[in-house]
């Protein structure tokens, strides 16, 4: 027997229009790349996005087609956010960190039509535009001469003055918007996010016990609007008619802090890279910047460090969620939040389970394996974790390379290497491609690197398994000293001791002025592999390794 309600389709238009009907007089504010501050709200916005679906069909863009932007964070990104679902065609978003051989790769691969590309990007477009074909470029400018060939931004939107977009339903199993993962191992992957997929992660994005956005949020997504939808911020926040802050091109901590200050801002969203640079730009001038209004900021991508989340709330005030997900879950797939039974546990240990990837949000269900089979939820046993839900990939976009991430039953193999506490909480230890396997044992990097970042003199740090003739792999510790810093290996090397078997305290150090980033803002360790390559290559017979002592030697 079925049931007998309506059947409203989950897609886009509705939360536009609750936007449009709701919150008319909201605001959208952004920061142009002139750093001028502009500010519009909801209802011209989405009368704006109107406009643009209509224009886009004028020229040709149909149901299904994909529409790209280069874009950073701001109004007009939003714009397209929401018109381009909403007439029917899928919204890829471009990486702008990416080299332009992977971008033309990538909008070869997605068949992208039309391309919206920012002014400030022009140079790089420059660079992909020999390489790729699309039938229209549209150039989002602040002023200055549009380039011969191109279409301007503004110009299509006073071409098409007219209101009569409605926003409709869409069929909800069809795609709104796509991204690609940053192809670390292999070609880069398409993942299709379907119009159902998105809404059900906003309402999933509402819930108290994951990111709680509210009306009278103030938000402002440092994520890039081009990484996995902005982790659904765009959409979520436009939902419940709370306040979005773009931050433009200007990421610096000192412009993130200016526009958190001024703009009010409750609620900030961003990789741990981010919130080390403000972290200590905050600890450099204490009270220079109000942050009094901050509610939270989420944080995740990696694994933020557990004196990092301390250091925020204690000497700053500022509450640090840790929420874990992938471009493959749109993404959130679980958040770190305390529950009722921690509130008796010591403060310490409060931030020791807060550094954890916390517990899967309501939608998401998650199991371990291991070569011998399906992990028991004992904290201990790790393996690679196992995610299933309606906002978890079903498919890759027509992948290119032999694709092993599904399960026979249909679950999505995340490559994570985790632990499983007996009440569902989870423990990323590493990447499977991270992992680092000494004398037959794990070492986890996460945990390593979370130690080394809690030490005063340590800005960042990364560890990774070298080869090494005796163990196979030992783990080797980059690390990015605090400015006038001066710690040295054998300090740092105690330090770890204190806080980990003997053979999981990495054999060498070197000290570098930074870290090489992916484009996602991620520590790229295979650099730092390839880099480092021959360290441990004749450890053994000089005899000056470490040996993993306890490990199944
Ligand atoms: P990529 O890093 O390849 O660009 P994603 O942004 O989808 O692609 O990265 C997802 C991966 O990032 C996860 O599989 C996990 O390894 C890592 N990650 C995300 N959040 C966290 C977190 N809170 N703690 C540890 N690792 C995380």
């Amino acid at each position: 027997m079925l049931g007998l309600m309506q059947e409203v389709p989950l897609s886009i238009p509705m939360l536009v229009r609750r936007a449009r009907d709701l919150f008319p007089d909201k605001h959208v504010v952004s920061r142009r790349p002139d750093r001028s501050i502009g500010r519009a709200p909801y209802g011209d916005v989405i009368a704006r996005s109107g406009r643009l679906a209509l224009a886009l069909r004028a020229l040709g863009v149909a149901e299904g087609d994909r529409v790209a932007t280069l874009a950073w964070n701001h109004q007009r990104h939003l714009e397209a956010y929401f018109a381009v679902p909403s007439m029917g065609a899928v919204l890829h978003t471009l990486n702008l960190r990416l080299h332009p051989t992977d971008l033309a790769y990538i909008i070869g691969h997605a068949e992208d039509q039309v391309i919206l590309v920012d002014q400030v990007l022009w140079p790089l477009w420059e660079k992909v535009a020999p390489l790729v074909r699309v039938k229209h470029v549209i150039i989002m400018s602040d002023g200055g001469e549009t380039p011969p060939g191109a279409i301007d931004y503004e110009a299509l939107l006073s071409g098409s003055a007219d209101d009569t977009f409605q926003f409709d339903d869409r069929d909800e199993r069809t795609a709104a918007a796509m991204c690609y993962t940053s192809g670390t191992t292999g070609r880069p992957k398409g993942v299709l996010y379907s119009h159902r997929a998105i809404v059900l992660h906003t309402f999933m994005s509402l819930a108290s016990d994951s990111a709680a956005i509210v009306e009278r949020d103030v938000m402002l997504p440092v994520v890039p609007m081009f990484h996995v939808n902005a982790w659904g911020f765009p959409y979520t926040t436009a939902f419940v008619g709370a306040t979005q802050v773009h931050p433009g091109p200007h990421l610096d901590p000192a412009s993130l802090l200016e526009l958190m200050s001024t703009e009010r801002v409750t609620m900030a969203a961003g990789v741990p890279t981010i919130w080390l640079g403000i972290l200590q730009a905050l600890d450099a001038a204490p009270g220079h910047w109000d942050l009094s209004a901050m509610r939270m900021t989420l944080v995740g991508g990696a694994a933020p460090p557990e004196s990092m989340i301390r250091g925020f709330k204690q000497r700053h005030g500022v509450v640090v969620q840790q929420g874990w997900g992938m471009t493959e879950m749109s993404p959130i797939g679980s958040v770190s939040r305390l529950q009722r039974k921690h509130d008796d546990i010591p403060e310490h240990e409060q931030y020791h389970q807060l550094a954890k990837a916390g517990y899967p949000v309501p939608g998401v269900e998650i199991r371990a394996r291991s070569e011998s089979g399906l992990l028991p939820w004992d904290g201990t046993s790790m393996g690679e974790l196992e995610v299933r839900g309606p906002w978890v990939v079903r498919e890759y976009y027509r992948p290119e390379d032999p694709i092993t991430q599904f399960t026979d039953d249909g679950w999505f193999r995340t490559g994570d290497i985790v632990t499983i506490a007996p009440d569902g909480c989870i423990t990323i230890t590493d990447r499977s491609k991270d992992v680092i396997k000494s004398g037959g044992e794990w070492v986890s990097s996460v945990a390593l690197e979370g130690a080394l970042m809690g030490h005063a003199e340590v800005f960042e740090a990364a560890v990774v398994g070298l080869p090494h003739p005796r163990w196979s792999e030992r783990p080797f510790a980059v690390v990015v000293r605090k400015p006038g810093a001066l710690v040295e290996a054998p300090a740092l090397k105690a330090w770890l001791a204190e806080r980990f078997a003997s053979w999981w305290v990495p054999d060498d150090f070197a000290f570098v002025d930074a870290l090489p980033k992916t484009g996602t803002g991620k520590v790229q360790k295979s650099q730092l592999r390839d880099t480092y390559r021959d360290r441990f290559a004749g450890a053994d017979e000089a005899g000056a390794a470490h040996p993993p002592a306890e490990a199944g030697a």
